[in-house]
């Protein structure tokens, strides 16, 4: 399944708000035919909505009648629909009921007050009103969103792909593991303990950080966080299309294989672009196994190249990917760093440069400072390993 950015007019691979596609199946016959959306609860979990809102605004756009069975996880549109139609009509959706009206943030709550719903920004701190002449306010009225818990917690708790999903209490990490050597046992065992410091944890909630400097960070990773120069590096030439989106799309487009993907790469003149690392980590990473996801992927990103700006490009990769689509896997992060460095992605020296100090470069500076600390097990293991090898050396 492939992910696309919520707001698709944003051509920009780097965008971080991403979605996935909609899958829909035709079920039934004759006048029981009807259109499934199969993965409404995963759509409405990125939009931070419950998947009643948008299946019940398809239906009243659509002239249809809709089954909502939240306890089964069914969505239903009565009648046969395109999905080019319904991923339309979201856009419509996603406008009239996600979007900030004043700064087209995705990250908004609806908020309920004096009968009027208001989108609630987390992006500039502003509330605006959705349509209220809409049928589906009326449904939203009967029906209200449930409450933002403080733990900025939106909709279900293993919400994958939720653009603000805060952090939620850590899942014993050695569920998935099999590989129990000694040091996987020990980052295990420090992960389950490890106290999440959730001192900024409610900084999604309704009155979420609004200080100029909160704003400001916010705007910039609105904008793909990337320093100026950085998108100057590709975006001085205007009239083409942007290379690295053109593989970003190519990527989401999904069902491509790796060859494929690095054989466009090639046509598109990345094939030795170190920033192409952190499209391909951005937009082929969709599920939250990134373990299996590395090795299954690890002779593609390193046929990038093996230099210190290869490397560290692929660590910021992984670092936006644990900050800002998974947070709630980065207590797994000196696991993920350690599968990088078994499968020659990353070598030692590149991760003791990235070890010295957090950047804000490829998440916020909070985010950062937590997957150095997740990472430190793995780091003073990497360390020891060169005490004692240098010690053979001398031999
Ligand atoms: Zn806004």
């Amino acid at each position: 399944m492939s992910n696309i950015n919520i707001r698709r007019d944003v051509k920009d691979s780097f965008y971080r708000y991403k979605m996935p596609r909609l899958v829909s199946k035709i079920e039934g016959k004759g006048n029981g035919i009807k259109t499934v959306i199969s993965n409404m609860s995963d759509v409405a979990r990125a939009l931070s909505r419950p998947p009643s809102y948008p299946t019940k605004f398809f239906g009243i756009e659509l002239g249809a009648q809709v089954k909502i069975e939240d306890k089964n996880d069914r969505y239903i549109v009565n009648g046969v629909h395109e999905a080019d139609k319904l991923q339309s009509l979201l856009d419509v959706f996603i406008t009239k009921f996600v979007l900030c009206a004043s700064c087209k943030s995705p990250e908004t709550d609806l908020v309920i007050k004096d009968g009027t719903i208001l989108r609630q920004c987390m992006a500039c701190g502003k509330r605006t009103e959705v349509d209220m002449r809409h049928r589906l306010s009326i449904y939203i009225l009967k029906n209200p969103p449930p409450k933002v818990k403080k733990s900025g917690q939106h909709a279900a708790p293993d919400s994958s792909s939720a653009p603000h999903n805060g952090i939620s209490d850590s899942k014993n990490p050695s569920d998935e593991d099999d590989d129990q050597d000694e040091l996987t046992r020990q980052i295990t065992n420090d992960a389950a303990n490890l106290k999440i410091d959730d001192s900024d944890s409610d900084r999604w909630d309704i009155d979420a950080d609004v200080s100029e400097e909160a704003v400001a960070r916010r705007q910039r990773e609105l904008a793909g966080s990337l320093t100026l120069d950085e998108r100057d590096e590709f975006e001085n030439d205007l009239d083409s299309k942007d290379p690295y989106d053109e593989l970003g799309d190519f990527i989401t487009e999904g069902s491509h294989s790796d060859k494929e993907i690095f054989a466009k790469s090639k046509d598109l003149g990345l094939s030795k672009k170190h920033r192409a690392t952190i499209v391909i980590i951005q937009c082929l990473f969709t599920n939250k196994d990134i373990l299996g996801q590395i090795q299954s992927h690890a002779s593609l990103l390193r046929s990038f190249g093996d230099s210190e700006k290869h490397q560290k490009s692929i660590l910021g990769g992984f670092e936006r990917l644990l900050g800002e689509t998974y947070p709630e896997l980065m207590p797994r992060t000196s696991h993920i760093f350690k599968a990088l460095y078994e499968e020659d992605i990353v070598d030692e020296d590149s991760f003791l440069v990235w070890s010295e100090k957090p950047s804000k470069k490829y998440t916020s500076r909070e985010n950062s400072k937590k997957i150095h600390e997740y990472s430190e097990k793995f780091i003073q293991w990497l360390k020891e390993a060169e005490e004692d090898d240098s010690e053979e050396d001398s031999d």
